[in-house]
């Protein structure tokens, strides 16, 4: 019987969980057994009750001897360390012991090597692998998603106006002006979102490929500036170079000007996000507009976007959105659940679990094994990405 343990999710705002009664059910059926904190679940809409009666034991938060004894952890975010006045009992977690989640690997070094040192494995599930084989584990997917819908919620709700056209008594109402800069899982859900609601979408993206998926959503791609555009690895942007940027913010200044809302979700991992809309340009938008900024995180898209905070610059308000999915508790808990339920079910054997690192699956996101770091490169542009 493999012990697992989920924790009651300990940073500021953060209300989702990693395990549903629907994923206990698929955990206890691989001849596990769960231990859940007493109450992890409920702001997520899982009460311990319901948890018990999927199979599931209820144990106090932060209990030192359930943290022992656990063999493997899944969380949401990293555990708070005792360093940071955490009741997480990261630091009493048994060597060999296996912790996953979301770890936000390129920002948290010390974590990881605090993790190292006392000889534990550790995925961070933003690292597997981008392949059709990991769709039903992809917990970026399943959480850039809520993220993108959400977003236009908060625009939608700051704006001065409607977002769909209207025909009424008093006159006809033009459709809003939605302007989205990055057209991956949270852009293209944005698009689909405010399209959903009725306004006129454009959408730039450096990625040749976005092209499409964009316009099969019924918004208008702005095909990159002639310059080289950086092109792709993996699925992924790889980072515009400065002659670039400077052109592509010229060419967005002119749309910057008819867009009533604007949507930033244009990232390349690992390094700091594009700064896409300058102070200088946020004049271009007129006061009453709303810029909602996903990006914030990694350095953020919009001159002056601040985490988990809305600032007023020039009239324009722009709302900084570090963790979206966490306003949207239920499913987004439900969701991350099931990839991680996904992503378990078959490292489960007779003999307990079975870690292979050599599996190409595995081999990205088990960035550390026993103690042994196996992702060193992660980490140069680290400083860059915080300063
Ligand atoms: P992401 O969060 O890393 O980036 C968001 C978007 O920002 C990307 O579309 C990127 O091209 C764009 N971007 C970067 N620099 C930009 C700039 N200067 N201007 C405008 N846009 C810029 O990306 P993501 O949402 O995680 O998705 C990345 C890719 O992975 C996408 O191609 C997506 O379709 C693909 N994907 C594949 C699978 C799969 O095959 N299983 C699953 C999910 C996503």
């Amino acid at each position: 019987m493999v012990r697992v343990l989920v924790p009651a999710e300990s940073r500021e705002g953060e209300r989702r969980v990693a395990a549903s009664p629907e994923t206990v059910r698929r955990l206890v059926a691989k001849k596990s057994e769960v231990f859940i904190e007493s109450g992890a679940g409920l702001e997520a809409g899982f009460s311990d009750q319901a948890f018990i009666e999927a199979g599931a034991s209820i144990v106090a938060r932060g209990c030192p001897d359930t943290w022992s004894a656990a063999e493997l952890v899944i969380c949401v975010q990293p555990p708070a360390q005792d360093s940071e006045g955490g009741s997480g009992g990261l630091e009493r977690l048994a060597s060999g012991s296996l912790l996953v989640g979301l770890l936000d690997p390129y920002l948290n070094r010390s974590l990881i090597e605090r993790l190292n040192s006392r000889g534990l494995s550790t995925v961070a599930m933003e690292l597997l692998p981008r392949i059709s084989r990991v769709q039903s584990m992809d917990v970026l997917s399943s959480q850039a998603n809520i993220a993108g819908y959400k977003a236009v919620l908060l625009a939608a709700a700051e704006l001065d106006r409607f977002f769909p056209m209207l025909m009424t008594a008093a006159g006809t109402v033009q459709p809003a002006k939605v302007l989205v800069l990055g057209a991956g899982v949270a852009g293209l859900q944005a698009v689909a979102t405010a399209r959903r609601l009725g306004a006129v979408v454009k959408v730039s993206d450096v990625r040749p490929a976005a092209k499409e998926q964009v316009e099969s959503l019924g918004a208008r791609f702005i095909d990159p500036p002639s310059r080289e555009a950086p092109g792709e690895a993996g699925g992924y942007a790889r980072e515009a170079g400065a002659a670039f940027l400077e052109a592509q913010r010229q060419q967005l200044t002119v749309h910057l000007a008819e867009a009533d809302a604007v949507i930033t979700t244009a990232q390349v991992p690992g390094r700091p996000a594009p700064l896409l809309i300058t102070e200088e340009m946020l004049k271009a938008l007129r006061p009453g507009s709303v810029v909602v900024d996903l990006a914030v995180s990694t350095g953020g898209n919009c001159a002056g976007s601040q985490p988990d905070r809305t600032v007023e610059i020039g009239g324009v308000r722009i709302i900084g959105s570090s963790n979206l999915p966490a306003s949207v508790p239920h499913h987004a808990s439900s969701l991350y659940a099931r990839n991680l339920a996904a992503f378990l079910e078959p490292l489960f054997s007779d003999d307990g679990l079975q870690l292979n690192p050599e599996d190409p699956l595995l081999d990205p996101c088990l960035i550390s094994h026993q103690g042994a770091c196996r992702r060193p490169e992660l980490w140069p542009s680290l400083e860059e990405v915080t300063a």
